[in-house]
């Protein structure tokens, strides 16, 4: 890491650690309330639409909005100028990453790398975070859903950081070999673009309708947006889905099996207001059973064409 522009001991001393930060993300993820307004996105921005045309008229509304914008934009410029990765200290990703390497099987690092050098080719950088309990109450009691998950976060200075629950990481190798092929498969250009404008779209499109519309179509525009909204996400995982069958279509049905068991788990923690929440986040990811019977007739199409 010693290519890094920037110097932690001289910045102004808001960088943090490379695993408190990943920490902090993955609490904050994994709160119901914070997936649950991200599911439901369009219908928030609609909102606040609705509330700056009450509040200032049509004309103002939009002005402010693009004002809004505009600033944001510059202020992420300079900001990203400034201090190319962020306020994450990279250079401490390194040493976490030697020591949990430490207690990794071979096999399973062998899946890790061979995705960081796919992700690699891409041109990013590429760092793996272990998502562990955060609830804390680590044994029988846990009820952390994201330690049977992976995910990618992007990164400012073109990083990618692999997100992998660390039950994930004692799965059989081609069970993760699958999850890892779902994950670079969002990091690919056309399906990372895509996932980019789903909420660049979908927002700008849900305030204008909030500022422009009133009455009832306000109401039909937030459903209608809220169904692109998921019909756009569902697309992005049932492409990634069916790249992983067609690459490792036999371990899938253990992947589900392990999906359905750490819903259940999970569920079994949580109040009955927190579910009800859970729930809702159908607008993100497609239901399990849906995943499972595409990735099933995916994997069947592959065994049956010579
Ligand atoms: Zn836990
Ligand atoms: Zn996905």
């Amino acid at each position: 890491m010693s290519t890094d522009t920037h110097h932690p001991s001289t910045a102004t001393g808001r960088i943090v650690p490379f695993p408190a930060a990943m920490q902090r993300a993955v609490v904050s993820s994994v709160r119901p309330l914070a997936r649950c307004l991200l599911s439901y996105l369009p219908v928030l921005m609609v909102a606040v639409g609705t509330g700056l045309r009450a509040l200032a008229g049509p004309l103002w509304a939009l002005a402010l909005v693009a004002a809004v914008l505009a600033i944001g934009a510059l202020v992420l410029t300079l900001r990203r100028r400034r201090r190319p990765g962020g306020r994450i200290d990279w250079d401490s990703a390194a040493p976490y990453e030697q020591a949990i390497r430490a207690q990794i099987s071979p096999r399973i690092l062998t899946v890790l790398d061979e995705t960081a050098a796919w992700i690699g080719r891409l041109g990013y950088r590429i760092h793996v975070y272990r998502m562990e309990c955060t609830c804390g109450h680590d044994g029988s009691a846990c009820s952390c859903r994201q330690r049977w998950f992976a995910g990618t976060a992007p990164m400012p200075g073109r990083r990618v950081v692999l997100l992998v629950g660390d039950r994930l990481l004692e799965a059989e190798a081609d069970v993760l070999r699958f999850v890892m092929v779902h994950e670079r498969t969002h990091v690919s250009t056309v399906w990372f673009a895509a996932a980019r404008a789903r909420i660049l779209v979908v927002s700008l499109a849900a305030v204008a309708a909030g500022i422009l519309s009133s009455g009832m179509t306000v109401l039909l525009a937030a459903a209608g947006l809220l169904l692109v909204w998921m019909v756009w996400a569902w697309v992005i995982e049932l492409a990634c889905d069916l790249n992983a069958a067609r690459c490792h279509g036999a371990a899938a049905p253990q992947l589900w099996a392990m999906y359905t068991e750490a819903g259940a788990l999970s569920r079994a923690g949580l109040r009955w207001w927190q579910r009800t929440i859970r729930l809702s986040t159908l607008p993100d990811h497609p239901p399990v059973w849906l995943r499972a019977r595409l990735c099933r007739a995916t994997h069947q199409r592959r065994l049956e064409t010579p």
